[in-house]
């Protein structure tokens, strides 16, 4: 969006494949849908006017630019690379993804659709939705598993209470997987005047490169942010990854410079354990939500229900363009269980008194592994996705 950084390293093909992965398998009802979705997308980029109003909202509503925090107690823990941390958990709703559901509000609201869905597993991307229609007083319904909206009644509660309807589906395992069906039958049914907000970079093109391009004002943000800080660009770059829509925020804009770059799964009880959610490290191609990708899925292609303490990273799919980073090895995947993140969440309140998201835990916890292998001169920039307050009940139940 903000192109303070030209890249070109890894735009999607034009059938929108990022090396083999991604595409638009949808129905074929469909195919023109996020068709026109794609040339509307591109209008609007180009389109000093819309860019403009994205940039106003970022800063006067979701209160951006959000800081680069220097972790002094934590650096000092570890004694090695200075690490500094990118606060997406400052932003309105306490984390990043409202980037997003503001930028497809608006393309939204450009291409004078009036119905909003979504779908929502933990409650995170239906509360971004809910938010940003509140702001822009457009209709709104989120699909949400019967399961799922017993386990996260808050967040049904806040998109309720900001007039989203919550539709309970009752079909199959009762969660995410369900609410997408449901969701994409909806968009089936009603595409004239319905606009699907997708809450990660996944789904069919141009989902994965539209969502990132509306999260990597976060990379372009701390790239300049370091830079004013350091007068250099940082060693390493960290972030979990579920869909993987944060990670890809941060990573995009340094993705041709000399950066080591990592993505932190959830390996749940432990990647061989049967529950988890370590896509990368345990999954195979397969199709999944409109698009190629790794999968989380058994030998009959069945996919397998993913686990993981933090509700935001338990999908048993990643974004096509991870795959392609994964593949071509420009970035390195690893995982850590749920005890490594409960543990890495004691450590990151105690010492910055910063309760961090479960989620974001996650790449906290991969410094135990990766910080004696930095040196004092070493700068490490963390994406802090989100704040923890709405985990607070796990994490409770864990200490
Ligand atoms: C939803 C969420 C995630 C995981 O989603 P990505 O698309 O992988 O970023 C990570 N952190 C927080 C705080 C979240 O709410």
């Amino acid at each position: 969006m903000t192109e303070t950084v030209k890249t070109t390293y890894n735009q999607p093909n034009a059938r929108g494949y990022f090396g083999e992965y991604g595409g638009k398998f949808v129905p074929e009802i469909l195919i023109p849908v996020v068709q026109q979705l794609e040339e509307e997308y591109l209008k609007a980029i180009d389109d000093p006017e819309f860019l403009k109003q994205y940039h106003e909202l970022l800063e006067e509503y979701v209160g951006r630019p959000t800081k680069l925090t220097f972790a002094d107690k934590l650096t000092g823990h570890y004694g090695k690379a200075k690490i500094y941390l990118k606060r997406e958990d400052l932003c309105h709703t306490g984390a990043h993804k409202i980037n997003n559901a503001i930028g497809q509000i608006l393309l939204a609201k450009r291409m004078g659709k009036t119905r909003i869905i979504a779908e929502t597993g933990a409650g995170q991307h239906g509360v971004a939705t809910a938010t940003a229609c509140a702001k822009f007083g457009l209709q709104c319904i989120v699909y949400m598993g019967a399961e799922d909206m017993e386990r996260q009644k808050l967040n049904v509660d806040r998109m309720q209470l900001m007039g989203a309807e919550v539709r309970s589906v009752e079909s199959g395992s009762r969660t995410l997987k369900d609410a997408t069906n449901e969701a994409i039958r909806d968009w089936v049914t009603n595409p004239e005047d319905t606009f699907y907000i997708i809450g990660s970079v996944v789904g069919p093109h141009p989902y994965p490169m539209m969502v990132r391009n509306f999260h990597r004002v976060i990379g372009d943000e701390a790239r300049k942010q370091i830079l004013e800080k350091e007068g250099r660009l940082p060693d390493y770059l960290l972030a979990c990854v579920g869909g993987g829509s944060n990670a890809m925020g941060l990573f995009y804009p340094f993705i041709e410079d000399d950066v080591k770059i990592i993505g932190i799964e959830a390996a749940g009880y432990g990647v061989d354990s049967g529950k988890t959610a370590a896509t990368i490290t345990k999954g195979s191609p397969g199709i999944l939500h409109g698009s190629l990708s790794y999968l989380l899925h058994d030998q009959n292609g069945q996919i397998e229900l993913a686990h993981s303490i933090s509700a935001g990273l338990d999908y048993p799919g990643i974004g096509p363009e991870h795959s392609f980073l994964h593949d071509s090895k420009r970035v390195e995947y690893h995982s850590v269980t749920d005890d490594e993140a409960m543990e890495a969440v004691k450590l990151i309140s105690k010492k910055e008194g910063i309760i961090p998201a479960l989620e974001t835990a996650h790449a906290f916890a991969w410094l135990e592994y990766m910080m004696s292998n930095t040196k004092e001169d070493e700068i490490i920039i963390v994406n802090l996705s989100g704040r923890g307050d709405k985990d607070m009940g796990t994490i409770s139940e864990n200490l």
